[in-house]
């Protein structure tokens, strides 16, 4: 799919050849919009937002650079056709509703179509038509003034809206409205978004809007400091080839890769989004995922709410994991708490049930990293369980057994597969560890040391790919 917006190394000077006074509003800006994006440019007062947004709307000249809108150059237009750019192929939504307060209503709403010469009862009809779609028809004949924020506001939807643009471009529409009000415009947007496939570009400077959108796109002393894919929405850009190579790569040990790869985006691990402090940093979005893992080691969450709060969007305190991973993530942590709870126990049970529970155990492993071993490689495996577990060798012996060659009496994996075995022998027993403060074995609501009515331990199913 071609970008309907493509903005090439754009520069803005305000008061050029000024001297002091000549400001440097955008700085070689690139980026590339698709049809039916939601797009949400963020950053602090004066990072030049409302610039990149006029330059899209083409009310802004451009110092140098590029802005194409739908393969149109804006920056080679005529005055009279970048008007009719502007009034045509945009919709323009501001925070201060810029409404004439002269006109009625209705008359605001018409406004783009006077300016083109429709007649009177033309432009009517379809702002009248405009006004019941955004419920402020009783209101058509007043003047703006006697309207609220939140009729007011729609009176400036209804105007941007009056000659259906494909692009609807919003500055800070939201910024004088009560909370009910916010949450009709954005309702407003999601419509426009998703139901019209309007491509729409929001621009904000309060983090509780980012989940809007399908991509946020962080801006700084006039520069682009990073973008972000918003997981639970649509993807429209392509992804890259960084994207591409996570997105098909082996994840049968995921608690790392969740932590270092998938789960915290490339671009959202640069420094210098860790620096802007306006936006929500990665490190605390995992910071929120580890805390939930925590609250479900401890048991303070069931495994149900556990799920339900991976799934749940980072604004709304969930981790901002996509439905696919907080599944798989969820059932990964139930099973290797069952396996943990057992690996705490073991000391406990007689040499014949410590056969039988590492020969389940090592079954589990090798189902969850679907391994398959033959007869021989199997009873190495359970051996190593044991030694492991009554720690009698450590971890790295472990790995060595797994990686030596079957004739040097080793197991004969893949160095990758050695790893990701030991690794998850490993977790399951810092699982099963003591966390400090936790006193004797059972502590109440505490999952992973009820140890109480322990039902018998079963083949576990495998945790979906
Ligand atoms: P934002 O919308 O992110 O708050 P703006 O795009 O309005 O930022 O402004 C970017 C920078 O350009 C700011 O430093 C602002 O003071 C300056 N600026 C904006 N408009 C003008 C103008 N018309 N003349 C001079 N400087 C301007
Ligand atoms: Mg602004």
């Amino acid at each position: 799919m071609d970008p309907i917006i493509k903005i090439e190394n754009v520069n803005v000077v305000y008061n050029a050849g000024e001297g002091a006074k000549e400001m440097g509003a955008l700085s070689d800006i690139t980026i590339d919009i698709y049809p039916k994006e939601y797009v949400v440019f963020f950053g602090p007062s004066g990072c030049g937002k409302s610039t990149l947004l006029n330059v899209v709307a083409g009310l802004e000249r451009v110092a140098s650079g590029r802005v194409l809108v739908a393969g149109r150059d804006l920056t080679t237009l005529k005055d009279e056709e970048i008007a009719m750019y502007h009034r045509h192929e945009v919709g323009f939504i501001f925070q201060a509703y810029n409404l004439i307060g002269t006109l009625s209503v209705v008359e605001n709403i018409a406004l783009p179509q006077m300016f083109d010469g429709k007649s009177r009862r033309e432009w009517l009809k379809s702002a009248y038509t405009m006004a019941e779609r955004f419920e402020i028809s009783e209101h058509a004949k007043k003047l703006p003034q006697e309207l609220s924020g939140g009729q007011q506001q729609r009176v400036g939807i209804a105007r941007a809206l009056i000659n259906n643009p494909a692009i609807v471009l919003a500055d800070e529409p939201t910024g004088n409205l009560d909370s009910k009000n916010v949450r009709r415009v954005l309702d407003i947007f999601q419509d426009l978004n998703l139901k019209e496939g309007k491509t729409l570009i929001l621009v904000t400077h309060s983090p509780e809007m980012l989940g809007e959108a399908d991509r946020i796109v962080y801006l700084k002393d006039g520069k682009i400091i990073d973008e972000v894919q918003n997981k639970e929405r649509k993807l429209l850009k392509p992804k890259t080839e960084e994207e591409k190579k996570l997105a098909s790569s082996d994840s049968a040990f995921p608690w790392k890769r969740f932590l270092r790869d998938a789960y915290v985006p490339a671009s959202v691990k640069s420094e210098k989004l860790a620096e802007f402090v306006l936006g929500v940093p990665s490190e605390e979005k995992v910071a929120r995922m580890e805390g939930l893992i925590e609250k479900r080691l401890q048991g303070i969450l069931n495994s149900q709410d556990f799920v339900a709060a991976l799934d749940r969007s980072y604004y709304r305190g969930g981790s901002g994991l996509d439905k696919r991973r907080a599944k798989h993530l969820g059932e990964y942590t139930e099973h290797v708490l069952k396996v943990a709870r057992v690996i705490r126990r073991i000391s406990s049970f007689s040499e014949e049930e410590q056969v039988n529970v590492i020969t389940i155990l090592s079954d589990n492993l090798l189902q969850t990293l679907r391994l398959s071993l033959n007869e021989d490689q199997k009873e190495l495996l359970r051996n190593l369980l044991k030694d492991r577990f009554a720690n009698r060798i450590g971890p790295n012996e472990v790995k060595k057994v797994l990686d030596a060659s079957l004739k040097k009496g080793g197991l004969g994996l893949r160095r990758q597969t050695a790893v990701r075995v030991m690794e998850y022998i490993e977790l399951a027993i810092l699982i099963a560890s003591k966390t400090p403060g936790e006193n004797g074995e059972v502590k109440k609501n505490t999952s992973i040391a009820s140890s109480k009515a322990e039902p018998p331990l079963l083949l576990l199913p495998p945790p979906s790919p």
